[in-house]
């Protein structure tokens, strides 16, 4: 058997889509059109990369963009400062700080990613919205497991009373896949480091999700037939060689649906974050509404 190839590409564009018009909406109803502000300190290429794309999607939707660059020796009080500053900004309805940090304040990293107003979190790191997505209320949730179950949505594989197994439990990917999904009322089993029997525990899942970090982790003998397979992990082998945690070649055989990568999950992150800028332009609005009364 041959999976169905779950390509980032497809699912990307209709989220981005999605964010269009509902931007556009958003514009009609208020005069202005959501805003995202990405602070960078610091030199370190992959995040300049990174910051370029997203400057791109909001070009691409038609959003307000504004980028901070601050310098590799920026101070802890400089940055909380910038944060401040854009809180109060009513042109940005997101606000987003590039990790990593320089060396000298990534002990702060926690006090700064705090600092960043609940409402104008879009990167859904805060402990507010964490918490709000732990009791299943709404909330802004971090871009890429949120982008995984746009794209499952988006393929027509149901999550309601499935068994999916998750691999990896940390606060960015793991942890918040595992509250998304129990939101759509899956029946989840968050795997780590510590598992005990975990290749059974996989085999039992209708979805599969691996955010390991450790290349070619799931092999097809911890598949179940038909299972739908969704390969967070980025790792470089190579200088230009990238492979996710799912040994392709084999699972893609057992798998009824799997996750390219490069080209799978990856090319959602940025179009979530769109989503979610909107999400965020109109949470803002809500609350207004809400002190006005
Ligand atoms: P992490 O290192 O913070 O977490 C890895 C998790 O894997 C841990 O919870 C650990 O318990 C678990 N783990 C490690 N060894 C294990 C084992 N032998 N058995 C079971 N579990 C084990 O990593 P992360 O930040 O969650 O990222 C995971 C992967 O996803 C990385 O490859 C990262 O590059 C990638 N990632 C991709 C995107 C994207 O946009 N596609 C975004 C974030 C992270």
């Amino acid at each position: 058997m041959t999976a169905r190839l779950l390509e980032g590409k497809v699912f990307a564009a209709k989220i981005k889509e999605e964010a269009k018009r509902e931007a556009e909406e958003f514009a009609e109803a208020y005069g202005r059109m959501p805003g995202l502000a990405v602070i960078i300190v610091g030199e370190d290429p992959a995040s300049q990369v990174y910051v370029r794309n997203k400057e791109k999607a909001c070009e691409e939707l038609g959003f307000i963009s504004k980028q901070i660059q601050l310098p590799e020796t920026a101070t802890k009080e400089e940055l909380l400062a910038r944060i401040d500053a854009l809180n109060r900004d009513e042109e940005i309805s997101g606000i987003l700080c590039q990790l990593p940090l320089p060396e000298a304040i990534a002990p702060y990293e926690s006090e700064i990613l705090e600092r960043i107003d609940p409402l104008k979190d879009v990167d859904g790191f805060h402990p507010v919205n964490v918490g709000l997505l732990v009791m299943g209320k709404k909330a802004l949730s971090p871009c890429t497991p949120a982008g995984c179950m746009k794209m499952l949505e988006l393929s027509g594989i149901p999550v309601d009373g499935k068994r999916v197994a998750v691999i990896g439990r940390s606060n960015i990917v793991g942890k918040p896949m595992f509250h998304l999904l129990l939101a759509g009322h899956a029946t989840v089993t968050l795997c780590h480091s510590h598992t005990e029997n975990l290749k059974e525990i996989c085999r039992e899942a209708d979805i599969l999700v691996a955010a390991v970090g450790k290349p070619h982790f799931v092999t097809a003998d911890m598949v179940k037939p038909g299972a739908t397979v969704i390969d967070v992990g980025i790792n470089r082998i190579a200088p230009k060689k990238l492979v996710g945690d799912v040994d392709f070649e084999s699972v893609k055989e057992v798998a009824g649906a799997i996750t390219p990568v490069p080209g799978g999950v990856g090319l959602l992150t940025i179009a979530t974050l769109m989503m979610n800028t909107v999400e965020a332009a109109r949470l803002q609005q809500e609350k207004q509404g809400e002190t006005r009364i």
